[in-house]
């Protein structure tokens, strides 16, 4: 069961390629396909049949809310039990076919998700609003997360060891097994991505699952199980709810049948689910939440590399990344040199439909967090002054949409508001400091912990950061994402503090682990 495979593909690093123009003639047709399809309904998934809920979503595209991609179904209540209720009647039997049978279903599922990569890569730009890059490397990841923990589970032979013994007559083997039915609950910024990497780390490993999209990302959410239902999944193993947070999140949290909680969005969400899962004895619950995340360039940093960077970590997918660079700390004697580049390379970003060729940023996801920039802008020019950006962004074409402009805010003290919390939108907060251990203080000032980046070519400097850095995530000199760019079995995302709960991350070679508890399985012969 190999699974690394070296056939071309677009990841978040991609930055140029000579098979661009294959790109987009196949993204051209799939989204053709895509808006035949678009207003369709969609129905829930359950025991492997169609379900319908009480009330029916009508989803709007963020890049024109004229536009209706579909009618999805909402679940309730009473059908998220009976959907936990066919995930561990389905337990027993999944547990039991074995890893290596399981593995095979799910990289079919990879294999599958690869193949129709520009018809779902074409769904998200509607959906989310994510540009063709960035929706191409969001399905290749999720295909990769999938692959990638099925070849954890191959290096680790199911996590299945011969322990030590103590008498001649004593065979012990140490096993880790899976708890039973796990919620799924996902975000919508990489909404295939996480929902297919946190669902295959319950699966791999013998678990089934209850799934719940976001509630701004149901069509991806559909597609995702349409891939492990034609992959053969068996019945109950994978069951999809589309609908409210906070009713189907509600009772993943409450049902007592639910044994595992794997969550990624954000803090206040997050860490109300943490606080509640576990009622009458602890109980597995993975929380991956946002970040807050810094970059710094020292005097000994190549000023293009770290601008380009950190523009990228910016206002790639418009700050709606939990690895999003939103604060970058500059030593003053290269401060004005920097900035200047930045602002041309922020300047010259192409903004429009997502679905264009060339478009860098796309729309915001909804009027929530259209409004929240317009508050945030606010109180930057109340507060602070602002550099570049600023102002919603306006063109006949995208009058419907939530269009804005990418930001750059200076002058602000550091315990405003502006620098501490998670904004989750294209504005980066800038600051000149006099010298790294500066930065660094800045930098770790903060109750997240998930990724940061640094720019210096002095080996003193990158040991430094390396050493003192708070953060599970950290780069140096990356051009292609100052914090951003995470990829499957390259680099592990763990978030740490208000970042995450478990100390391990997605992406890494112990992500699965946390999807099983121990046995150990003594025979006396
Ligand atoms: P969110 O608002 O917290 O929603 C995440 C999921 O939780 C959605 O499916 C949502 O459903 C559901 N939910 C809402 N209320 C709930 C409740 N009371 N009980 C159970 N579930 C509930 O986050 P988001 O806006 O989709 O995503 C952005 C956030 O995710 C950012 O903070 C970002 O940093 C974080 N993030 C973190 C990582 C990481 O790896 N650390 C990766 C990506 C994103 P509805 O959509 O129906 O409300």
């Amino acid at each position: 069961m190999k699974t690394k495979s070296k056939s071309f593909k677009i990841t978040y690093s991609t930055l140029n390629t000579n098979q661009m123009e294959r790109v987009h003639q196949e993204f051209d047709s799939a989204l053709i396909n895509v808006k035949n399809d678009c207003g369709n309904n969609h129905s829930n998934w359950v025991n492997g049949k169609t379900i319908q809920g009480a009330n029916t979503l009508k989803l709007r595209s963020p890049i024109n809310q004229n536009h209706i991609l579909g009618y999805f179904t909402q679940a309730t209540h009473e059908q998220t039990a009976q959907a936990v209720q066919a995930a561990k009647d389905a337990f027993a039997a999944w547990n039991q076919m074995g890893w290596k049978a399981r593995c095979a279903l799910l990289q079919t599922a990879a294999g599958l998700i690869r193949d129709r990569k520009y018809y779902l890569a074409a769904v998200m730009t509607l959906e989310v609003g994510k540009n063709r890059l960035e929706a191409l490397g969001d399905v290749e990841e999720s295909a990769d997360l999938i692959s990638y923990y099925c070849q954890i589970m191959e290096e680790n032979n199911g996590f299945v060891r011969q322990m030590d013994r103590l008498a001649a007559n004593e065979n012990v083997m140490g096993y880790l097994v899976p708890f039973g039915v796990w919620g799924v609950i996902a975000p919508f910024n990489f909404p295939m991505a996480l929902s297919a990497g946190m669902a295959a780390g319950a699966l791999a490993t013998g678990n089934t699952v209850v799934y719940k999209p976001s509630s701004d990302a149901p069509w991806t959410g559909v597609l995702l199980n349409k891939v492990f239902v034609e992959a053969g999944l068996p019945d109950g193993v994978f069951n999809l709810l589309n609908g409210a947070g906070s009713i189907i999140g509600e009772e993943l949290v409450t049902n007592d049948n639910v044994d595992g909680l794997v969550f990624t969005g954000s803090k206040i969400v997050g860490m109300d689910i943490y606080q509640r899962f576990s009622k009458h004895y602890p109980k597995p619950c993975i929380i991956e939440m946002g970040g807050k995340n810094p970059a710094i360039v020292t005097q000994n940093g190549n000023l293009d590399t770290a601008a380009e960077g950190i523009m990228r970590s910016a206002f790639g997918f418009g700050g709606q990344k939990c690895s999003a660079c939103s604060r970058a700390y500059i030593e003053e004697s290269v401060f004005h040199e920097f900035l200047e580049l930045l602002l041309h390379k922020t300047k010259s970003l192409i903004i429009g439909d997502p679905t264009d060729q060339d478009t860098f940023l796309g729309p915001l996801i909804n009027s929530n967090a259209y409004n929240d920039f317009q508050s945030y802008v606010d109180s930057a020019h109340k507060d602070g002054t602002v550099l570049t950006g600023g102002k919603l962004y306006s063109r006949s074409n995208l009058d419907n949409g939530f269009f804005v402009e990418p930001t750059i805010i200076t002058n602000l003290e550091e315990d405003h508001p502006l620098v501490k919390s998670e904004l989750f939108c294209p504005i980066l907060y800038i600051r000149s400091v006099k010298n790294l251990g500066e930065a660094l203080t800045f930098a770790n000032d903060t109750e997240y912990g998930l990724t940061a980046g640094f720019f210096s070519e002095d080996q003193e400097e990158i040991d430094l950061f390396f050493n003192t850095i708070r953060a599970g995530v950290t780069y140096v000199n990356r051009r292609s994402g100052a914090t951003t760019g995470a990829w499957p079995g390259v680099q592990p995302f763990c978030g740490w503090q208000s970042s995450g709960s478990t100390g391990k991350g997605c992406c890494g070679p112990y992500y699965v682990t946390q999807f099983m508890r121990e046995q150990s399985r003594t025979v006396m012969t």
